[in-house]
């Protein structure tokens, strides 16, 4: 971890935290306008990207053009830039074009253009395209293989994201027996797995021949979604659901993080990906759909991120210092305890120094969750820290 010199907790609070936020809770107009100066170089740099011919291969959300369309959303949403509604639009029409019709996830599959195409087009009152690529984003999920995975990348608890995301922004519109037949399949394939390897924790998933921890390919992911699905019965939630998230409690390492899969013997990795940041979120909803006292664990990670600091990784979401934010974003907004917010902001600050602190270069530069468009993504997100979402993952 890095020993950078950024704002530390006490500098952040009495008379300078007027600097960086103010008695509403929102970032200061001085602070939001470094942010804005640092949207208008990166949109410049990934702009310019998108028109070479690497640019326009890759269609998914998490490293590809379809980034850029989540984000531009996100900035029409914030600012009602009618210019970033269209860039959306267009991205989203081109990924179309090039759909696999197999894979089924929001951030890697065919689910990520159909979901925020279905948006789209109902936000433009064009209701007969957003409900034919509704019914696509159906069928991709009664069409698919049997042999997908559940993760978040690139599986089923990937699916359901697509279509609680289409139900955020259009109110409704997927019926709620097809989000309960996705959680029925995850569940089944989980306690299926579970018998098989004997296992004494009743859900168990592997990603590529390993059983992950984090959110983007284990069990973290997976039980976020579903629980984020509202559709679960008291006896999933007592007997299923209850006893895995008490096994990922008892699975932390002595200094309360997670390992990033089962057979790991270090805990080294503190990141969204991989490690206890993202565990914010599924113990936060925890709370909130199992049982209240799941928030003392949410607290509890918080505490570990704050602790560990600033990630070496550099900048981005999926393995970097702003994804690391949205922990302490999420518990802000659940408890609306300042601490979480002064904490966030230390983390911005630190971001506004980009490129600074790069010690790699990104493998993707200019993706979403891998790369600038992430940066992109996140001084838009902050703009207004009562409605911050980390995207792809939290509903
Ligand atoms: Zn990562």
């Amino acid at each position: 971890m890095g020993d950078y010199n950024y704002p530390k907790l006490h500098e952040l609070q009495g008379s300078k935290v007027t600097i960086y936020l103010t008695p509403l809770n929102q970032l200061s107009d001085h602070f939001y306008a470094r942010a804005k100066h640092a949207i208008d170089q990166i949109t410049h740099l990934v702009d310019g990207y998108l028109y070479t011919p690497r640019g326009r291969e890759d269609h998914s959300i998490y490293t590809g053009y379809m980034g850029l369309a989540l984000t531009h959303f996100l900035i029409y949403k914030k600012t009602k830039n009618a210019p970033s509604f269209e860039i959306a639009k267009k991205l989203t029409d081109i990924a179309i074009t090039r759909l696999s019709g197999e894979l089924v996830s929001f951030l890697t599959g065919d689910a990520g253009p159909l979901a925020l195409g279905t948006v789209l087009y109902s936000l433009d009152g064009n209701l007969d395209r957003s409900s034919e690529l509704r019914l696509w984003l159906l069928q991709l999920g009664q069409n698919a293989s049997t042999d997908i995975s559940c993760t978040l990348i690139d599986g089923w608890a990937g699916y359901l994201y697509a279509l609680l995301f289409v139900n955020k922004h259009v109110h409704d519109t997927i019926p709620v027996d097809i989000i309960r037949k996705t959680v029925t399949r995850i569940l089944m394939i989980g306690v299926t797995a579970a018998i098989r390897k004997r296992s004494s924790v009743p859900l168990f998933y592997e990603w590529k021949g390993k059983s992950y921890f984090g959110p983007l390919h284990g069990l973290c992911g997976i039980l976020y979604m579903v629980l984020c699905s509202n559709v679960l019965e008291e006896t999933e939630m007592y007997n299923i659901v209850r006893p895995t998230l008490d096994y990922l409690i008892d699975s932390r390492s002595f200094r309360g993080n997670i390992p990033a899969t089962t057979y790991s013997e270090s805990d080294i990795l503190v990141q969204w990906c991989h490690g206890i940041p993202g565990f914010v979120q599924l113990f936060i909803k925890a709370s909130e759909v199992v049982d209240p006292s799941y928030i003392s664990y949410a607290m509890e990670a918080a505490d570990v991120v704050w602790n560990v600091g600033l990630l070496t990784k550099g900048y981005t979401l999926c393995h970097g210092v702003a994804g690391n934010a949205y922990s302490f974003l999420a518990l802000f907004r659940k408890t609306g305890d300042r601490k979480h917010l002064i904490r966030a902001t230390g983390f911005i600050e630190w971001c506004l120094s980009y490129p600074r602190f790069e010690r790699q270069e990104p493998d993707r530069p200019y993706s979403l969750l891998k790369g600038y468009t992430g940066l992109l993504y996140f001084f838009t997100d902050v703009k207004d820290v009562s409605t911050t979402s980390f995207p792809g993952y939290e509903v």
